[in-house]
């Protein structure tokens, strides 16, 4: 099927497949002990659920799962321009956007995204100090070289040469 970029969306947005209609993120404590470790591991089993490690320290929790006004077959929004679009969306800086940044043109760079493989490897090291010692938690850093030989897919619908070469018209 040919899919169509549609012009609605910001210049910021050309080429891109949309991250930010396809995920939702909250804020989530980064682990301080066992039983956090615990907790983590059990998030990590409901399919489409990842941790996000940021660079300035903050995690998040991330279930990937379309907006319902999402068209996956052109990536765009089915309500915009109309009132039943949240002003949330209306109000995002696309030009500036911490999506495409983050899960499109750099991945991995200041954020890391961890799978259960990857938190499985990430705490190992953890989970061995779990008589009751404090925690040693990685550094962003650290974590990067820790889980960056396992890799881990795109869960959003990357585009195809064909969408490229669509973008726009
Ligand atoms: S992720 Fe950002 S750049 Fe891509 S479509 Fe969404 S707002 Fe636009
Ligand atoms: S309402 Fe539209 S812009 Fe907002 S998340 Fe849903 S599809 Fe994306």
């Amino acid at each position: 099927m040919e899919r169509t970029i549609l012009d609605s969306r910001s210049l910021g947005c050309y080429c891109c497949p949309a991250p930010c209609c396809q995920l939702q993120l909250h804020y989530y404590n980064a682990p301080a002990n066992a039983e956090d470790i615990d907790m983590a591991r059990y998030r990590l089993l409901f399919p489409g659920t990842e941790l996000l490690v940021c660079d300035t320290g903050e995690w998040y929790l991330l279930h990937w799962k379309a907006c319902s006004f999402f068209q996956q077959a052109t990536y765009t929004c089915t309500v915009h321009s109309s009132e039943e679009k949240p002003r949330i969306c209306e109000r995002f800086d696309q030009e500036e956007c911490w999506f495409r940044c983050n899960f499109v043109d750099s991945p991995g760079e200041s954020l890391l995204r961890m799978d259960r493989a990857r938190f499985e490897r990430w705490s190992q090291e953890i989970r061995s100090a779990e008589t009751g010692e404090d925690l040693l938690l990685h550094s962003f850093e650290q974590s990067r070289q820790i889980v960056s030989a396992i890799p881990i897919a795109p869960l959003y619908t990357p585009l195809t040469p064909d969408d490229k070469a669509g973008a726009g018209r």
